[in-house]
C-alpha cells in the first residue's frame, strides 16, 4: 500500500491484461512503441511497433523512440 505525502492513499489498480509489458525488458508497462522502419514487419504501420518501456526505449527524437536492439539509425548529422 503505497502511502502519498499528501496523506492520500495512492489507489493501485489491480486490473491485469490490459497492460502490455516492455517487449525488451518484459518487466515494466510499456508505454511507448517503437518506430523504427520495418516495412513489412509491422501489421500496417510499416514500424517495428514494439512495446516498450520508459527505460528501454531509446529516444532518437522527438515522439520517436527504438528498441534498443535495433542498430542506432544513422546518426543525424550535427549541425546542417
Ligand atoms: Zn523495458
Ligand atoms: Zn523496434
Amino acid at each position: 500500500m503505497l502511502k502519498l505525502p499528501g496523506g492520500g492513499a495512492a489507489i493501485v489498480c489491480g486490473g491485469r491484461g490490459r497492460r502490455k509489458l516492455c517487449s525488451a525488458c518484459r518487466k515494466n508497462e510499456s508505454t511507448k512503441e517503437c518506430d523504427y522502419p520495418a516495412p513489412g514487419v509491422g501489421h500496417n504501420t510499416g514500424t517495428c511497433d514494439k512495446a516498450l518501456c520508459a527505460g528501454c526505449a531509446v529516444s532518437v527524437g522527438p515522439n520517436l523512440d527504438h528498441c534498443p536492439s535495433h542498430p542506432k539509425a544513422a546518426e543525424a548529422p550535427s549541425g546542417e
